[in-house]
């Protein structure tokens, strides 16, 4: 049965940036789809810890360095046993105009947002061709993986990265079963945009653009991310989804 394809039962996921926002929401939804979830977040993620009980795993690291990427696979394997599906969820972004824009600016968000990506998605692509299983990646990629942004360089530089890796490492493993895609949530209401939003020049002019006519929500992802990790997008390889109320067809 069609819907059956869409379940995640006995799978394991990785999923960055567990504790609020869309990550939050990404590890809420693939438990109610049957897997169980490991989350990796710089802060406990009590609440979703709380909302998801014995089919949650909390991994503490900072994934502004790759050093931390060791431990997180060794400590989601001896908790859940394997690895099915990685988000690549957690990110940053810095604003600046780029007329001044800073090495700091710089180096935080290429480093949270596209290398450890990188590095991490690598470490995960080892442990699928360990378990011969195949799997799922699914990067959380941005309206700026299309667009340039403003006042915002190097995160349009790295989830424009980020499409790109989408790409190439679907080209290098779709042959070992292993299916690499990312989401590209609009404009969201999350911690992420809170300055956005309180622009109320900005925010007025981007709530304009917006098809839907409101900003998206966690809940507004959840079914991308599922269809993402779940057998349904089996033959989807290489590809960004825009989830964004219609902005990007504007
Ligand atoms: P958010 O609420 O700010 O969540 C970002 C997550 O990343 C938080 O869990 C954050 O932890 C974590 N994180 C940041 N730096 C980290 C580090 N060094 N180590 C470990 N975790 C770290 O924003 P969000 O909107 O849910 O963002 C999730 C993803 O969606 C990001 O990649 C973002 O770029 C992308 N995105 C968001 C929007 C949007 O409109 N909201 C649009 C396009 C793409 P802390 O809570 O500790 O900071």
């Amino acid at each position: 049965m069609i819907l059956d394809l869409f379940k995640l039962d006995g799978k394991v996921a990785l999923v960055t940036g567990s504790n609020t926002g869309l990550g939050q929401g990404i590890c809420k939804a693939y438990v109610e789809a049957g897997a169980k979830v490991v989350g990796v977040s710089r802060r406990p993620s009590t609440e979703t810890a709380e909302m998801l009980g014995e089919n949650f795993y909390n991994v503490i690291a900072d994934l502004s360095t790759t050093d931390v990427i060791p431990r997180i696979i060794e400590e989601a394997v001896a908790k859940f046993g394997r690895i099915d599906i990685l988000v690549n969820n957690a990110g940053i972004i810095k604003r600046q105009d780029s007329i001044e824009f800073s090495e700091e600016n710089w180096d935080s968000v290429m480093n949270v947002n596209l290398k450890t990506v990188f590095f991490l998605t690598q470490a995960v692509g080892q442990q699928f061709i360990k378990q011969h299983s195949g799997g799922k990646i699914i990067n959380i990629a941005s309206m700026l993986s299309f667009q340039g942004g403003i006042r915002v360089p190097s995160y349009a530089a790295a989830k424009s990265g980020v499409r790109a890796i989408t790409m190439s490492l679907a080209n290098e493993w779709a042959k070992y079963g292993v299916n690499v895609n990312a989401i590209a949530p609009g404009y969201m209401a999350t911690n992420n945009t809170q300055a956005l939003r309180q622009d109320e020049e900005r925010s007025a002019d981007i709530l304009a653009r917006i098809p839907a006519g409101r900003w998206g929500t966690p809940a507004d992802l959840e079914g991308a991310a599922v269809y993402l990790a779940s057998a349904a997008s089996d033959y989807v390889n290489g590809f960004t989804i825009a989830v964004d109320g219609g902005w990007l067809g504007r």
